[in-house]
């Protein structure tokens, strides 16, 4: 059902600084200086023990005091509340997340507690979440909690595109599927005139021309660099293209849908979460075909499905339930319908949904994607 905004004031948020490029996290004691001389830093259990010993010594060259701690299983409620005392006693001035996801968000839920700035530097491009304002908690068990909303985005995100360009092609793709959706969600958002997730806690706002014009951008870069990103990738290579996708799974993908909102695609891909085997397959993949999905259920032209779908056949992204480890039976779509239309952003399509009308367009997108891959293999 639309999500009628009932007023006009717009709103934009944005990390307070972007800084990509190869062998960037070699500057990390030049940035952090500019907030102040003792950094704590979070870092994934990965690269812990080679990135300490590198660390220490550049901050001890620098006369700076370096504190590190590593993040190793589960981002929770406690887990947050444990490395916060610990950053406590240590009073940084800069809290710093070196990894994947789970690790940026520990720092910006730190950073947050201890009111400090935040700098987040991503270990792979596969999903737009480190410019974000938030942060995904979860259970023990390893089940989402809750979305943690804060009052600004990260004041630096440091990508080196050289630790990207080392770190599994499968990673970027995914990313790729991630931003993908981000223009199709866009222009729902703006059908329904839907809110989008900038400055919650003050009230709802409506999306800017600038964010809209990134959410374009996003989708035709995608388009002109993916194939030549991806290869990129699998041989370990920085080249234009590289940086290029970098740029649009991180920056733009993420602009864009905090600036925009989500829709149909996000939504699909949390139905798609709720399929035990399903946590096999990453965000990003699930979202491709979560956006194969919102085209069908937007009826959009055969031009632009064949499109889309052609890109993630080329790129390796999933076009089928099967891609995305989803046995293709009545029960599992019903699973997937339910869970899409409860967890949803099916409110920011400018038309209503059921159980059975979601379930109808799974299965139609499900065949849509092995009508154009038989065309790919004839
Ligand atoms: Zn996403």
């Amino acid at each position: 059902m639309a999500n009628n905004l009932k007023q006009t004031t717009m709103a934009w948020g944005s990390p307070g600084r972007y800084i990509q490029g190869p062998n960037e996290l070699n500057n990390l004691p030049k940035y952090t200086s500019k907030y102040g001389n003792k950094v704590f830093a979070i870092i994934d259990q990965f690269f812990y023990d080679s990135l300490t010993v590198k660390l220490k010594e550049q901050y001890y060259s620098a006369k700076n005091e370096f504190y590190s701690t590593v993040f190793k299983s589960e981002i929770t409620v406690e887990y947050i509340s444990t490395v916060s005392e610990e950053a406590k006693k240590f009073a940084p001035a800069v809290i710093v997340g070196i990894g994947g996801g789970k690790t940026l968000d520990s720092a910006k839920a730190v950073a947050d507690d201890l009111h400090l700035p935040v700098i987040v530097v991503p270990t792979s491009a596969s999903t737009d979440a480190p410019t974000s304002s938030l942060s995904v908690i979860y259970l023990e068990n390893g089940e989402h909690s809750h979305a943690r909303h804060y009052i600004k985005n990260p004041d630096l995100v440091l990508v080196d595109s050289k630790i990207i360009a080392d770190a599994p092609a499968r990673f970027l793709v995914s990313g790729m599927g991630d931003a993908l959706a981000t223009v199709f969600e866009a222009k729902a958002n703006e059908a329904s005139d839907s809110p989008n997730y900038i400055a919650g806690e003050s009230g709802e706002f409506r999306r800017t021309k600038t964010a809209m014009v990134i959410a374009h951008t996003c989708y035709d870069l995608l388009l002109k660099n993916g194939l030549k990103a991806k290869i990129a990738a699998e041989n370990h290579l920085v080249t234009e293209a590289l940086e290029t996708i970098i740029e649009v799974n991180t920056l733009m993908s993420g602009l864009g849908f905090e600036n925009t909102g989500c829709a149909a695609a996000h939504s699909v891909c949390e139905g798609i979460t709720a399929v035990p085997d399903a946590g096999k397959t990453l965000h990003g993949e699930q979202v491709a075909f979560g956006t194969i999905c919102q085209l069908v259920a937007e009826n959009a032209s055969e031009e632009l499905l064949k499109e889309v779908i052609n890109f993630c056949l080329t790129v390796g992204l999933p076009v089928t339930l099967e891609d995305v480890k989803v046995n293709p039976t009545k029960e599992n779509v019903k699973i997937i319908a339910e869970s899409s239309v409860k967890n949803s952003y099916w409110a920011a399509q400018p038309f209503p949904v059921t159980v059975e009308s979601v379930m109808d367009i799974v299965f139609a997108a499900d065949a849509f994607g092995r009508y154009y891959k038989d065309k790919l293999n004839q």
